[in-house]
């Protein structure tokens, strides 16, 4: 009997590191540089926390969480996203009270039960900034940039940013009503799930990709032409401070996000090189949600991005991003050569060096290959002769120059 991993969940192995250990230091890069501290909270939480902080009406918490009792019957939910998550342990910590202008960043895996397809799978990885504590239209912008400036980072073109302001409650209330008048002529003919969205939130239509469904959706009527003065100012300075960083945006009046508790701005960055999954991240102001998870009323606005979509993106851009190579390989022939092999590597591994040997004790021509699959840059072929004479040849694998060594490990660290 062998076993499969878990449909939609799989493994990242040794050969893609690169691309995620290069990704994962790029985002703690600009998040050092934009003054965000990262966070790390479960993975688990109460189930409530999603349905309250998402909404009872969207796809995430109606149809894709995983959700389970645990031994005393609560009932439990894998995240899935960290906002809801990253408010309530700034609630719970006091952090709302004592210190409430908070920048926080998270990296971590998310979990929704979603058709896997490409760009989208059941588990998949998430990092995600939040800017807890302030109104101001320029923070909505920096966020933003964190965004723009980690796209620049990795050296990635093709992209457009979205954006929109779907304002504040009193907004959504009148725009609701706005869009049921318009799809009301035409819900029979429309999927089910949008009759059930009609009812429950029609916001939710507009994100709907049924063919049949999106011709009504296309001449709906825009969010932006039905905000209240100030959502309208914060807006207009929003696209004011975009302008001026010199930072391009498309205004769709039609984004709306799928996650309940975004008010004001809303904005996703595509790329031009992902299919049907266009989306690279997503995100927005929310500013009810500490309030709505207890805490007291406090703006924040955030984005979340999706890993796996960028190291598509990524991977298509650098077919072989070069992993990480080994300092020394040590080749052994005999076991005299063996034992010093050994013994050099370990005292060499002390001082911080990466070496290596064949544990397969192979013939020299598969250690060679080995090491060159190691990416050594050094290589010493330790045999009979050398174990006598206490010296060997070192042998510089990128420009082929050898020279003479003593086989002793100072003498051998000095030399890589
Ligand atoms: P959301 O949390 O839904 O706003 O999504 C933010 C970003 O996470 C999206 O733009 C995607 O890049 C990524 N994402 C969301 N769901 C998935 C999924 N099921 N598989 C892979 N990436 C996802």
């Amino acid at each position: 009997m062998t076993y499969e991993s878990v449909k939609g969940m799989r493994d990242i192995l040794p050969d893609e590191i690169a691309y995620w250990t290069k990704l994962e230091a790029a985002i703690r890069d600009i998040a050092r540089r934009f003054g965000y501290s990262e966070i790390r909270p479960p993975i688990v939480e109460h189930t409530e926390l999603f349905s309250r902080g998402i909404g009872e009406a969207t796809d995430v918490v109606n149809k894709e969480m995983y959700t389970f009792p645990d031994k005393k019957g609560r009932s439990l939910t894998l995240r899935p996203e960290a906002t809801a998550s990253v408010v309530r342990s700034y609630v719970e910590h006091g952090m709302a009270t004592q210190d409430p202008f908070q920048k926080l960043f998270y990296i971590g895996p998310m979990f929704r039960y979603e058709k896997p397809q490409k760009g989208r799978s059941r588990q998949f990885h998430q990092y995600g900034v939040e800017a807890i504590g302030s109104l101001d239209p320029a923070l909505d912008v920096e966020v933003i940039a964190v965004a723009w400036s980690l796209m620049h980072a990795l050296g990635l073109g093709g992209l457009s940013l979205r954006l929109n302001s779907i304002g504040c409650a009193g907004d959504r209330e009148h725009y609701r009503d706005v869009l049921r008048a318009h799809f009301a002529p035409n819900i029979a003919s429309m999927c089910k799930d949008c009759q059930r969205r009609y009812d429950e939130n029609p916001l939710r239509i507009l994100d709907c990709k049924e063919r049949t469904c999106r011709p009504y959706i296309n001449d709906a009527p825009g969010t932006s032409d039905h905000l209240c003065a100030d959502c309208a100012k914060h807006f207009a300075a929003v696209r004011a401070h975009l302008d001026r960083l010199g930072l391009s945006y498309v205004i769709d009046p039609h984004l709306v996000r799928g996650l309940d508790y975004y008010t004001r701005t809303v904005f996703e960055l595509v790329s031009s090189d992902l299919g049907a999954q266009d989306a690279l991240l997503g995100g927005g102001r929310y500013d009810s949600l500490v309030g709505m998870l207890g805490g007291p009323e406090t703006p924040g606005v955030g984005f979340a991005g999706g890993m796996e979509r960028l190291i598509l993106v990524l991977s298509e851009k650098e077919a072989d991003l070069a992993g990480s190579r080994i300092d020394l390989f040590l080749a052994a022939l005999g076991e005299e050569g063996w034992d010093i092999a050994i013994g050099l590597m370990n005292e060499l591994r002390r001082t911080g060096l990466s070496v290596d040997v064949d544990y397969r004790r192979r013939s020299l021509r598969k250690q060679l290959a080995l090491a060159n699959k190691l990416g050594a840059r050094h290589l010493i072929v330790l045999g009979d002769e050398e174990a006598t004479k206490k010296r060997a040849r070192i042998k510089e694998m990128d420009s082929g120059e050898e020279r003479d060594i003593e086989l002793d490990a100072a003498a051998i660290a000095a030399a890589v």
